[in-house]
């Protein structure tokens, strides 16, 4: 195989210095976007690199998006800095083709909430308790191999009510220990490009690390790559292709 037919995903992460504390860094030592792009890098149709915030261009520039088939979305206490530019150049790359998967805490990142037109509102408690994650949609391409049930042992809970517009697949459903449920993986199809949000990966938890979730990841990966990437999108004036009387 080529490298041009290899899917090229950029795991982005915010990567402040919240994350390099060291409740953080004993789990993630090098930060979870790397990790995430490392168990990417062993599947053999897969090409990850990473971006982090501090980069140039805050990792997205058009360079990086020009070789971005997937972006993985890691945000949580720095969403405010992203600029507005470059949730916008994220936006508009999605409805031309390139697929986006938004973990955890991108919830409320301002690419989720634009391209979902929704506020990403959920309830949530961090007391490392154990969840359990149901396959609603066994024939589902993310599901593919992952079991009917898979156990997390430490997770922060987010809970329903989840305001997000009806996703076009609800392919996991997630029970907290302490009784609340949440979609915890739904797709959404945006214009060419395909989305899909999935709940597990609070930074403290080693959930990254976990064989089930990365699975469901690399799956999403080979779902979400662009089925047909386009120019900029815009209103053409046309002639008519029957002669018109
Ligand atoms: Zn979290």
């Amino acid at each position: 195989m080529s490298n041009d037919n290899l899917i090229k995903v950029t795991v982005w992460n915010e990567y402040g210095d919240a994350q390099k504390a060291p409740a953080v860094t004993r789990v993630y030592p090098q930060g979870l976007h790397e990790t995430i792009a490392g168990f990417l890098n062993k599947d053999p149709e897969i090409e990850a690199q990473t971006a982090v915030l501090e980069d140039r261009e805050q990792g997205l520039s058009e360079a990086v998006l020009d070789n971005t088939d997937v972006l993985i979305w890691w945000g949580h206490v720095y969403h405010d800095k992203v600029e507005d530019k470059t949730a916008q150049q994220v936006i508009d790359r999605v409805h031309r083709g390139m697929g986006i998967i938004f973990l955890h805490s991108a919830h409320k990142s301002k690419p989720f909430m634009s391209l979902l037109g929704a506020s990403g509102r959920l309830c949530w408690r961090e007391a490392n308790e154990k969840t359990r994650v149901w396959t609603a949609a066994p024939g589902h391409p993310i599901a593919a191999g992952i079991p009917e049930n898979f156990v997390i042992d430490h997770e922060e809970m987010y809970g329903e009510p989840f305001g997000i517009p009806q996703p076009q697949c609800t392919v996991f459903i997630s029970w907290f220990q302490g009784g609340n449920v949440f979609r915890s993986g739904v797709t959404f199809q945006k214009e060419y490009g395909r989305a899909f949000y999935f709940q597990p990966g609070h930074e403290t938890n080693p959930t990254y690390h976990h064989e089930i979730v990365q699975r469901v990841i690399v799956n999403a990966v080979k779902w979400a790559k662009p089925v047909i990437k386009v120019g900029p999108l815009n209103c053409p004036n046309v002639q008519s292709l029957e002669k018109l009387e």
